[in-house]
């Protein structure tokens, strides 16, 4: 047939050829791996979509959204033996429902050109595009959909025509709405929702920012849930075409609510229980469904009900988004990187207190680099801004990625690091003045030196009286100052556990 002929699946593999024999080895059984994985995957939702099949009524097909889901989300199944495998799945899920073989070729054929249409469009959206998260997303892919359904519709009519004498006009309506509804339905959860499949070795779209505990509570609310689930309910009660519409608030108020991947998975349940509940007749919406242009005014109509709560949903995960971004930039030091004062006391009362856990002892550092001023003075702003970020690198080497490190603002900083006992904090503490003593920032071909004293603690409970603390801390950075500079000293309080006190030169 010249339509599976153009579009075979063995036109796919351009370098095949011309890997090295170990590769080629390797290609093969992961080859053999993706031809069964799409294929299997593929035949269930085949027979699924055969099931739910009804002759003169909409129908759900989910085969296809399946493959070009799979295809999208695992780029390394994208090779010729997984379509080879979905050919094969088609053709015998159609065999097993006792269709002929020539005319079980024939629609997978169709499936395959519109399958492989729509892989080729959507495999060029951004990756934020296909997990729904930019304001657009949700057009692009429609308008990325849309030559898949009319391809499907130009193998359909040819199908309908030399099949089943059928009228060519009629299929040319019929087929691209179906296309279409089925894509949108099952589409948008193939692509968000993240099972881990055990054939899954790593992420091909990147995982969504941690949500703030607030929003996360907000997911948790099960009413837009209950509403959604009361007005289908209705839905199925009320008939009438109207009815289809019935869940749009309950709807609405979900995708206010979840997240993306949950929206996904509600208008792909709603979508697919519209489509095989008409179909099979249980849904009574009033109308002719052996009138096409019925079953096309339907097949939209479900098609355009899904699309508002996935755009709405794709909108809220922008704005989420954008809000994490924000809440990022206000916790954190545009010139070194570091948390600012704001993050870093937050993140300080958490790690002192509500995340404390027992067994912990903790070191915290008030830090204030020496005689900053005259480095301004001498060698200019720009150059003591390469010194404070070059303390700032040092004091993250110093410690580790889970360990809290703040510039509290201009030349202050602050530390908290998890350690063993007394001794690891003078480690610590004494790691970061003598590593911070020793570096020189080159600045105009000239070293520029500066050393950094230290106001210290050692705590191996928690701490209710932060504010205090930082008071505490305080005093002793400026007891260190007072007592030459490029040195430690320890809060009096904690004197009983208090590290054994070095003494150290005072700055150069
Ligand atoms: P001490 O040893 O007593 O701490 O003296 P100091 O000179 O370090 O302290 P002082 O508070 O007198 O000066 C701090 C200087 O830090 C003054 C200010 O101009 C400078 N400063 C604050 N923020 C920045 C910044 O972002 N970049 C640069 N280059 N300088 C800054
Ligand atoms: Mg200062
Ligand atoms: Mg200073």
């Amino acid at each position: 047939m010249p339509l599976s002929a153009a579009h075979s699946p063995a036109d796919a593999p351009v370098s095949q050829g011309s890997l090295p024999p170990e590769e080629t080895g390797f290609r093969l059984r992961g080859g053999v791996r993706a031809l069964l994985i799409v294929g299997i995957a593929v035949f269930a939702a085949s027979l699924l979509g055969l099931a739910s099949r009804h002759t003169v009524s909409v129908s759900f097909w989910p085969a296809n959204a399946v493959l070009v889901g799979l295809m999208l989300r695992h780029r390394q199944l994208n090779r010729w033996p997984a379509w080879l495998g979905a050919a094969a799945g088609y053709v015998a899920a159609d065999l097993l429902f006792g269709r002929h073989l020539s005319l079980a070729a024939f629609f997978a054929a169709t499936n395959l050109l519109s399958t492989l249409t729509a892989t080729a469009f959507l495999r060029r959206l951004d990756a934020r595009d296909l997990g729904l998260r930019r304001t657009h997303s949700v057009p692009r892919i429609l308008a990325c959909l849309l030559p898949a359904c009319l391809a499907a519709a130009l193998s359909g009519a040819l199908l309908v025509a030399v099949e089943f004498h059928g009228s060519v006009s009629q299929a040319l309506m019929t087929w691209p709405a179906s296309e279409l509804v089925n894509y949108l339905v099952v589409l948008p959860a193939m692509l968000t929702v993240r099972p881990q499949w055990p054939f899954e070795r790593r992420a091909a779209l990147p995982a969504p920012p941690a949500s703030p505990a607030a929003r996360a509570a907000k997911r948790r609310q099960v009413w837009p849930l209950g509403l959604l689930a009361l007005s289908c309910i209705a839905a199925v009660v009320f008939d009438g075409p109207g009815s289809i519409m019935f869940p749009l608030p309950g709807l609405l108020l979900c995708a206010l609510t979840y997240s993306v991947p949950a929206t996904a998975l509600l208008t792909m349940i709603l979508g697919t229980g519209c489509l095989t509940l008409i179909g099979l007749g249980v849904m009574d919406i009033g109308q002719d469904m052996s009138v096409p242009q019925m079953v096309v005014s339907i097949r939209i109509a479900i098609a355009f009900l899904v699309l508002v709560p996935l755009t709405i949903a794709s909108a809220m995960a922008v704005r989420d988004d954008l809000l994490e971004q924000l809440r990022e930039a206000a916790d954190h030091d545009g010139l070194t990187g570091l948390l600012n004062r704001r993050g870093f006391e937050q993140r300080m009362q958490d790690r002192l207190l509500a995340e404390w856990t027992p067994g912990r002892s903790v070191v915290v550092l008030w830090l204030d680099i020496d005689h900053f001023k005259s480095i301004n003075d001498r060698h200019g702003h720009l150059a003591g801004d390469a010194v404070l970020q070059a303390f700032a690198q040092t004091a993250r080497a110093c410690c580790r990625e889970q360990d809290l490190v703040g510039r509290l603002g201009g030349e202050e900083f602050a530390l908290v690091a998890d350690v063993s006992g007394p001794a690891a904090a003078d480690a610590v503490a004494d790691r970061l003045r003598a590593a911070f003593a020793a570096q020189a920032v080159m600045w105009n071909g000239a070293p520029v030196r500066a050393t950094v004293s230290i106001g210290a603690c050692y705590l191996d409970r928690p701490t209710r009286d932060v504010p205090g603390l930082v008071r505490q801390l305080d005093e002793a950075l400026y007891r260190a100052k007072r007592n030459g500079r490029d040195r430690i000293e320890w809060l009096k309080p904690q004197a009983a556990r208090r590290p054994p006190q070095r003494r150290y030169a005072g700055a150069a």
